[in-house]
C-alpha cells in the first residue's frame, strides 16, 4: 500500500490489540468487479491485511479504519472458531443421527419403501434433511446477525460510530443491495443485520464506550 498515511493508522489499529501484521496490500479487485472487499488472513499474531483497490476508491481513511476495526471484532470476539465449533457439532449430529436411522425399518416403511439398504437410507436421509435444516436457518442467521452487532461494537470502541455508519451506507449502495429489505424475510435468513438497525445500534452507544488512544 502506497497511502502512508492510511498504513499509519492501520498499523496503530492493530498495535492497540496487539496483532502484528506482514504486510498491508492492496489487491487489484478492480479487474474482476465493481465490488469492494478487505480482509485479514494469516495464523496466530501475524496478519496479513488485504484491500480492494475498489475499496480504497470509495472509503476515507475513518471510513477503512473502521471497517478493518470491525473485521479485528470478529478476530477478537473468537467468531470464526466458534461457529466452526457450531457447524462441526452439526454435522457430526447430523451423522449420528443418519447413523440411527439408516437401521430403523420405520423409517423407511413411513416413507413408503420396501428395500432396506445403506444407499436407499443415504438416499431418504438427503431427501428428508431439508425439512429439519429449514428450522436451523434462522437460528444461525439469528446468530450470525448477532456476531454482527459484537464485532460492530468492538469497531465502535476502537475507532467511534461515524466512519463505520459512512462506511455501511457507501458499501450498500456501491454493492447495490437493498437498505430496507422485508423484516421476516431478513429474521429468517440474513446473516447481516438490515443496515438501518445496524446504524441505529451504533449511534445508541454512549461516547464514553470510545477507548481512550
Ligand atoms: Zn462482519
Amino acid at each position: 500500500m502506497e497511502n502512508e498515511e492510511l498504513k499509519r493508522r492501520i498499523e496503530a489499529l492493530l498495535q492497540r490489540n496487539s496483532l502484528t501484521s506482514d504486510g498491508v496490500f492492496v489487491m487489484d479487485g478492480s479487474k474482476r468487479s465493481g465490488h469492494g472487499n478487505a480482509y485479514f488472513t494469516g495464523f496466530g499474531n501475524h496478519k496479513r491485511i488485504v484491500f480492494f483497490d475498489t475499496l480504497l476508491e470509495c472509503l476515507t481513511a475513518d471510513e477503512m479504519e473502521a471497517v478493518l476495526a470491525h473485521e479485528i471484532g470478529h478476530f477478537k470476539r473468537k467468531h470464526i472458531p466458534k461457529r466452526l465449533l457450531l457447524i462441526g457439532g452439526l454435522a457430526l449430529a447430523g451423522l449420528a443421527l443418519l447413523g440411527w436411522l439408516i437401521d430403523q425399518t420405520w423409517f423407511y416403511q413411513g416413507l413408503g419403501v420396501s428395500t432396506i439398504s445403506t444407499y436407499m437410507g443415504l438416499l431418504l436421509f438427503t431427501l428428508v434433511i431439508p425439512i429439519f435444516t429449514f428450522f436451523l436457518s434462522p437460528w444461525l442467521a439469528w446468530m450470525s446477525r448477532q456476531h454482527e452487532f459484537e464485532a460492530d461494537e468492538f469497531a465502535v470502541q476502537q475507532a467511534g460510530p461515524q466512519g463505520l455508519i459512512q462506511a455501511l451506507v457507501k458499501l450498500h449502495k456501491d454493492n447495490a443491495s437493498t437498505l430496507t429489505p422485508d423484516p421476516l424475510y431478513s429474521a429468517c435468513y440474513d446473516s447481516h443485520p438490515p443496515v438501518p438497525v445496524r446504524i441505529a445500534h451504533l449511534k445508541a452507544y454512549p461516547p464514553s464506550m470510545l477507548e481512550p488512544l
